[in-house]
């Protein structure tokens, strides 16, 4: 652009912001220079600054919002909670892009205890339809991710989020979305009127084109109301744990969860974690590991999972993950009985082990009573709460590896204030003992190559696909590593696509490259966007399209 075409442009750019600043009220948006850079920080390597924040309050300021970004040929990048952590948090893919925070949007709109639904704007967090249904006494549980509780269940959703429990698919839980277009008309998804569209929420195909997808990891509308799914409280729950015992069976462990998933015995999200993702959730000071390890060694492989149902389905389902995961390592059901007292057991320790005098008792009864370091056992509680869809923050204060700063209490955990370097990477597999190892042979050398610790948290995306959610943790402070740590990034993205894989979601970093090896299917996705903003306003760059 010639230098008296970018001037023209900024001066533009200026009056759109005036005339938003009309629209929502000045307080509303955020121009300050300093405070547009923090707001555009997240935990990844790099990520693109900001124009602006502005945060509407309503849907018809949305649409005006967006005429004038028509008008002014002004970029939008909307986010609901912005707190899409590890792949971009609420920065644009393209520089100078005006970021449309919709967190003021947040009612819950409708709760159908019968139908199990509800209905919620962008806003809407975790925690804050978790505690609704508690305060208010409904029997329907949420799904949630192990990630911030204050990010947003629409969020997620649309950029295909992965939770915890039977109802972890977020994107598939979703039915019925109401979304503004970029020329600010409307559209309801499911093929139904605007008013009285009586199975918007219950039936997700609808009449016609089934348009959800569209709206998903993509560019063509601002989602403004959406309806999910929730899980019916089961008659019984239980969480569970299991450790593999010898790696070489790794490949064992991975065709038992998919027989277990096939059959329909195990339909949590499972996630595997190799030791290094243990260590990064469990240890409390990552400079002195053997505070917290004891000696202990941490298994190679384990993952947590729920069981949901009759008294009798999950009895009978316990005894058949039993039978086939019980040869390979140690399996832990735990009900709200034994919580109990593994609670109160943990507290006992706590506090002998913040005592001096008593502290070497605590570990003593740990590493030969309980065979399992304080920290660890610590977890467990956390892991019983988030299988049942309880939003809490233990989790994410493992973004905290490299970090100077310490690990902070939960309850505080916020990664980007504290600078902490994680970028995540999800290539999807099929689920079989050999397609996963290959895959991890395929990653691993680079990450020795690179100098990084091998992190691996594997999801089980549904009965077929596993989702190889690998990630990078570096010192942000330190600008070597963490050019480092974007050429692994970008490494593992080459080596992975070459080969046939493709990412279950994608940072910011990588949208412009995501779709190299489908020219065809990007074609296609341009096209669309051009019939739908021909302005090419709405967060441009966004996967590519
Ligand atoms: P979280 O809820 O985890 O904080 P974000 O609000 O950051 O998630 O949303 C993740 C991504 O999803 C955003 O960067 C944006 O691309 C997309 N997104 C979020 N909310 C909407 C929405 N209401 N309409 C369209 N796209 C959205």
């Amino acid at each position: 652009m010639g230098l008296q075409n970018y001037n023209l442009q900024e001066r533009s750019f200026a009056q759109a912001m005036a005339e938003i600043s009309v629209i929502i009220g000045p307080e509303n948006l955020i121009q300050d220079p300093e405070k547009v850079r923090i707001k555009s920080e997240d935990i990844i390597p790099r990520t693109r600054q900001a124009l602006a924040f502005a945060y509407p309050a309503n849907i018809e300021q949305i649409q005006k919002i967006l005429a004038v970004a028509n008008q002014h040929l002004l970029p939008i990048w909307p986010v609901s909670q912005g707190k899409n952590w590890g792949y971009g948090g609420a920065s644009p893919s393209e520089n100078g892009t005006l970021v449309l925070g919709l967190e003021k949007m947040n009612k819950i709109l409708e709760v159908n205890t019968e139908l199990a639904f509800a209905v919620v704007e962008p806003g809407v967090s975790f925690r804050q339809l978790h505690s609704y249904l508690i305060e208010n006494n409904i029997p329907l549980w949420i799904d949630c991710t192990d990630g911030p509780p204050e990010g947003s269940v629409m969020g997620n959703s649309l950029e295909r989020g992965i939770g915890e429990t039977d109802y972890g698919d977020h994107f598939g839980n979703i039915c019925g979305m109401e979304v503004v277009l970029p020329d600010g008309t409307m559209l309801r998804t499911g093929g139904g009127p605007m008013e009285n569209f009586r199975s918007w929420n219950t039936y997700k195909w609808g009449v016609g084109p089934s348009l959800d997808g569209l709206f998903s990891q993509s560019n063509f509308g601002i989602v403004t109301k959406m309806g999910v799914w929730l899980r019916p409280k089961p008659e019984k729950f239980l969480s569970c744990l299991f450790e593999l015992k010898d790696p070489k069976n790794f490949s064992l462990l991975i065709d038992g969860l998919r027989h277990l998933q096939l059959q329909g015995v195990l339909q949590s999200k499972v996630h595997l974690i190799n030791e290094v993702a243990t260590r990064a959730v469990s240890v409390e000071d990552y400079n002195d590991p053997e505070q917290t390890l004891r000696g202990y060694k941490l298994p190679s492989w384990s993952f947590a999972a729920g069981l949901y149902g009759s008294n009798e389905q999950v009895r009978i389902n316990a005894r058949s993950i039993r039978a086939v995961l019980g040869p390979l390592g140690t399996l832990q059901f735990i009900d709200e009985t034994k919580l109990k007292i593994i609670n109160g057991l943990s507290r006992r320790l706590r506090s002998w082990k913040n005592k001096k005098a008593l502290s070497g008792l605590s570990d003593w009864i740990c590493q030969t009573l309980i065979g399992k370091p304080l920290p660890l056992m610590e977890i467990l509680p956390h892991i019983h709460a988030i299988e049942q869809g309880y939003p809490n923050d233990h989790f994410v204060k493992h973004a905290y590896l490299k970090s100077k700063t310490p690990k902070p209490k939960t309850g505080d955990a916020d990664p980007v204030r504290d600078h902490c370097g994680l970028v995540w990477f999800g290539p999807m597999v099929p689920l079989t003992g050999p397609a996963v190892s290959e895959l991890l042979a395929i990653a691993e050398p680079l990450y020795k190559k690179f100098n990084f610790e091998f992190y691996v948290a594997l999801m089980v995306g549904n009965a077929r696909t596993a989702i190889v959610l690998l990630s990078i943790f570096y010192d942000k402070t330190n600008p070597t590593e963490t050019a480092r740590a974007e050429n692994l990034y970008f490494a593992l993205g080459k080596i992975t696509q070459d080969q046939g894989y493709q990412q279950y979601r994608t940072s910011t970093l990588y949208m412009d490259k995501v779709f190299a090896n489908a020219p065809e299917f990007l074609g296609f996705c341009k096209k669309l966007k051009k019939a739908i903003d021909p302005n090419g306003i709405l967060a441009p760059g966004k996967y590519g399209i």
